[in-house]
């Protein structure tokens, strides 16, 4: 249930609510905006109790929350989220890009790619140290090693490090090298995973689960925000269908739609999501154009002889070309539209361009 406000409630009249829906057995959530307050109560306790709360001073109306998921929901806060990284705001005016190999192979291979990755304008480095394969044959990451590999890339490139936690008992460890955690698409409904990270102060990166519906995405979210971390950002990888040309079928409207119902930032990661170099500019570029707070973009100095992903990986020319192909939706928006961006997207107008990276002088501007 949603408490909403009126405009100018004293903070004496907020107050009251916020303990009336803890009697009523609720867990109170308060959003502040610049001219109302909203009291969401969270859980299960009397409901009657909170729509009698219609008749309290101060209070403009008590709605029920439409949809399963609570905290992660625009409707308890409409205001969109900014999750930082170690100083990189996801979800404001820029697209923030993620770039690295799939696997951490090497210190050499790890060093180049984030001194290339940076140079082309990503403003975060991913690799994987715990890998999850599909084949126990498979390379499976060369754990702590890697950690250290992509701490010390990290510092000197000054690119804050995303990595994969496959488990509760890495998770300390993992905390101690990376500035994010991402829960892989295999793990999103890992409820103990979700749980024991939601008691953290770290960043989450929150994959779509390859068979999960938006909803059941949205409530594995719900998990982080109700125990405590809201520190949360969503990345569609692509679902299975039936179809077989592409790795998995990339589900653009989810990217939009994503946003539509939660406050919290959401990228997109072409390279899971098609599993094929060819495709990742146009993705790319389709995903940004819904949207897309960020890009998720495997990278590596030479694809044929990754570990791991090598034909959806892209080698450093690659990733320049689909950096700077981010300029191209300019050719085909009709001029009025090239001076709009986030607030395109957010007056509903769905199509939206921002800047890239503007912490890359090459590319500052590109949407001015
Ligand atoms: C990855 O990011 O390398 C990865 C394994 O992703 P996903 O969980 O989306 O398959
Ligand atoms: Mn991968």
């Amino acid at each position: 249930m949603i408490v909403n406000m009126a405009e100018g409630a004293t903070e004496r009249e907020i107050s009251h609510v916020i303990e009336r829906v803890r009697e009523a057995g609720y867990q109170p959530h308060v959003t502040r905006g610049t001219t109302r307050t909203i009291v969401a109560a969270v859980g299960s306790g009397r409901r009657h109790e909170i729509e009698a709360l219609q008749a309290a001073p101060g209070v403009e109306n008590v709605v029920a929350i439409a949809q399963p998921f609570k905290l992660v929901s625009r409707q308890v806060k409409p205001h969109r989220s900014v999750v930082r990284v170690s100083g990189v705001p996801i979800g404001e005016d820029r697209v923030v890009v993620i770039a690295g190999p799939c696997s951490v192979e090497s210190r050499e291979q790890l060093l180049d790619t984030a001194c290339a990755v940076k140079k082309a304008g990503a403003s975060m480095l991913r690799g994987g140290a715990y890998k999850p394969r599909t084949s126990p044959y498979d390379f499976q990451g060369l754990g702590l090693e890697a950690l250290k590999i992509l701490r010390e890339a990290s510092e000197l490139s000054g690119l804050p490090v995303v990595t994969e936690v496959m488990g509760t008992e890495d998770v300390d460890l993992i905390c101690e090298y990376a500035d994010m955690l991402q829960v892989g698409a295999r793990n999103m409904q890992n409820f103990n995973l979700l749980r024991r990270l939601a008691t953290l102060r770290k960043p989450i990166l929150l994959k779509r689960g390859p068979s999960a519906t938006v909803k059941e995405w949205l409530l594995a979210a719900e998990y982080l925000l109700a125990g405590g971390n809201s520190e949360v950002v969503l990345c569609e990888r692509g679902i299975k269908t039936f179809e077989t040309e592409t790795r998995n079928t990339f589900d653009l409207a989810a990217v939009a739609l994503a946003r539509d119902l939660s406050h919290l930032p959401v990228i997109a990661d072409p390279s899971h999501g098609t599993g094929k170099q060819s495709l990742i500019g146009a993705v790319s570029r389709a995903a940004v154009a819904v949207g897309a707070d960020g890009l998720l973009i495997e990278v590596h100095p030479c694809p044929e002889r990754a570990l791991s992903d090598g034909p959806q990986s892209l080698d450093f020319a690659g990733f320049e070309r689909v950096m700077s192909g981010l300029r191209e939706p300019l050719r085909w928006l009709a001029e009025p539209l090239l001076v709009t961006h986030r607030a395109s997207v957010e007056r509903g107008n769905g199509v939206g361009l921002r800047q890239v990276d503007q912490s890359n002088p090459e590319f500052s501007g590109w949407w001015n």
